[in-house]
Formats: C-alpha cells, structure tokens, sequence
C-alpha cells in the first residue's frame, strides 16, 4: 500500500522527499499545493517535473483521494452542505460546511461516533469506534477547501462540534488546528476556531495550558444535577458547577468569552425555573448561551419545544443579562445534528 502523506508537516514532508532522492525544495512546493491551492492530485500540480510526478504517484498516496464521499447533502437554502465521509479503513464521520456572510466554517468531527452517550445525540448511538488522526480531522476541511477553489474562496472558521469528544482525541485535534494556524497553509487565526466540549474538565485545563486563543464552547444543556446526568452521563465524572468554573478559569486566562450551548428539549429543560436557575449560574460571567431547539433525534424520543416556550427562555435569560441567541436553523432538512445523517446511513446499512 502507498504511504498516505496528506497532512504531515513540512519537515515531515522533506524527510520523505529526500529519502525519495527528490530535492527538498519540492517538498515546500508540494506543499503549497495541497495547502495552499488545495490540489491534490500529484498530475495537477504544474511545477513539477513529469519524472517527479511518476515517483510521487508511485510512492505516495493522498487522503483527500483516498475517502470516499458515501452521501450529500445540500440543504435547500444553499447555505449547508454535509458530507458522510468513508475513510480507507471503512468508518465513516459526518462534515458540515456552513456558508455565513462573513465566510465558510466547517464542522469537523474528531471521532468515529462517540464514547459520552448523551441521551438526544445520535453520535454516540454505537459508542466510540476510534479517534481520528490529525490528517483525518485536516482532511474535512481540505475537502471542502478543494470545493471552494472555483470561486477562490478558503474555509475561514472550523468548529469541533461534529462527532466525538474532541478533548478526548486532545492532541490529533490542536496539531490540526495548529497546522490550520500556519502561514503555509490556511494562516487560520485560533479566534476563528472554536472546541465543544461535554465537559471534560482535564481537557479544558490542558487546552489552558496550551495557551492558544482557541475559542471553548461547553455543552451544557442543564443545570439541575440529576436532569443533567440523566441527558448526559458525563456528568457523574466532571458536574457541571465544576465545569463552569473550569471553563471560567480558560476565559479569566485568555479573556476569551466561553459560549455554552443549551438544547432545549419539550418539557424537559425548557422551563421558567430552568432558565432563572441557568440564569443564575452565568450571570456576571464572561459568557454568551447558545439556545439550541432539540433536532429530534427518531431513537432517542426528544422532541423540540414550541417556538412560544423558545422565546419564553431567551426573553427570562435576556432579562437576566445574559447574552443569548438561537442558533439559526441550518440544515435542519439535511439531518444536521451531530451524527444524524451518519446513524441514518448505518440504519439503512442494517435494513438491507
Ligand atoms: N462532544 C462535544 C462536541 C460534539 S457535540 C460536545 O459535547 O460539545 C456538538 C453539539 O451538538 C453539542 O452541543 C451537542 O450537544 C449538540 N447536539 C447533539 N445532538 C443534538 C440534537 N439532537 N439536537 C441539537 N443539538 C445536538
């Protein structure tokens, strides 16, 4: 099998290059073609000599080929494309591209389902198959980057909100970032990229550590103690008041606002006593809330509250001071949430 060399570094690169006989400076070139100009195919790429071309085709292999694209979605609106993606070894993760006015973000997912079993996701339906590496993640991007090329547009926002829990693959998801980061590649600033986290509170503290100006957003989605454990197990490990505190302590460090997302799910955590008490937890805090309306999830038996009860908690949580907006309805037609369109395919999958 060749060797897949999509998404190792430059210096990685030039290694294999020169253990190849070729010249280091081809590796720089290479590079700027798959990074920079999104190509990636070794015959597209002009500079280079048509007896290099033969060697790195014979030698080398690139993700960006190598996945397969099992399903697409384009919501009718133009302004979401999700794609089930196959890798060589047969899983398969979800990718949404979200067109915004002021550019293309994409959802990245960092695993292969999900180990957290939150009771409304469809993600972690069957559990966490494995990681992703880092040319995995890099590759959601890069696909969407190679789409964009036609209008000579780039993904200028990644958030890891797709499947899996990112501060469980910690290290394969910041080298990703890191690589969007540099100026050979994406020059992607940390403040265009956003982490979801569960709450996984060692997580939080390493990407403290980390020093990046990486945005944190935290899902939250209840704050009653035994409500919260029953949505989301995680929990029982990390409760949320220390979450809170944690993520405060990641904004105190950077001065970044933390955004905490909040599905609202009918008659569960969209009461008036609901939002005074979320209320209560992140008033003067350097935080936004991101109101999701639940996307009902067929499995799991959660529906979304009505629009009344919506507007009843962001009006309780406006006059308590604290930011909040609802999430916009993106691509609610094509399965959009976390795992939906996936879970759809492996359900089809088993019914054949
Ligand atoms: N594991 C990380 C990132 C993935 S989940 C985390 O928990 O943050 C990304 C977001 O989508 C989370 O806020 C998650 O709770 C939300 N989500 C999952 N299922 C959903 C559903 N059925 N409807 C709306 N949002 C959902």
């Amino acid at each position: 099998m060749k060797e897949d060399i999509f998404g190792l570094t430059l210096a990685e690169l030039e290694d294999k290059f020169v253990s190849l006989g070729l010249k280091k400076f081809r590796a720089k070139q290479v590079f700027q073609w798959l990074y920079q100009k999104s190509v990636f195919d070794f015959a597209g790429m002009h500079n280079l000599s048509k007896a290099d071309i033969a060697l790195l085709e014979e030698h080398f292999a690139l993700l960006p080929r190598e996945v397969k694209i099992l399903r697409e979605q384009n919501s009718q609106d133009g302004v979401t494309s999700k794609l089930l993606l196959a890798f060589p070894d047969g899983n398969s993760v979800e990718t949404v591209l979200m067109h915004h006015d002021y550019g293309y973000s994409v959802c990245v997912s960092s695993q292969v389902g999900c180990a957290m079993g939150c009771a409304f996701c469809a993600s972690g339906l069957n559990g966490c198959i494995r990681n992703l590496t880092r040319a995995e993640i890099l590759v959601q991007v890069y696909l969407f980057n190679e789409r964009l090329r036609g209008e000579n547009a780039m993904v200028s926002r990644v958030v890891v909100m797709g499947s899996g829990e990112p501060m469980l693959n910690f290290r394969p998801v910041m080298d990703a970032l890191d690589f969007l980061h540099l100026e050979s590649t994406s020059f992607m600033s940390y403040r265009n990229m956003t982490i979801s986290t569960c709450g996984i509170i060692p997580g939080i503290k390493k990407l403290q550590a980390d020093g990046k100006p990486v945005n944190l957003a935290i899902s939250l989605h209840a704050v009653r103690q035994e409500l919260r454990t029953e949505l989301m197990p995680v929990n029982k490990s990390f409760n949320f008041v220390d979450v809170i505190q944690a993520a405060e302590g990641y904004s105190e460090a950077g001065g970044r606002q933390v955004t905490y997302e909040y599905i609202l799910l009918r008659d569960k955590n969209d009461s008036v006593q609901d939002a005074e008490l979320l209320s209560n937890y992140l008033r003067f805090k350097h935080a936004t809330v991101n109101l999701i309306p639940a996307n009902p999830v067929p499995e799991k038996g959660f529906e979304r509250p009505s629009k009344a009860a919506v507007e009843r908690f962001v009006k309780i949580l406006q006059k308590n001071k604290i930011n909040a907006t609802v999430r916009k309805e993106m691509g609610k037609d094509i399965d959009a949430a976390c795992g939906q369109l996936r879970a759809k395919f492996v359900r089809e999958q088993e019914s054949k």
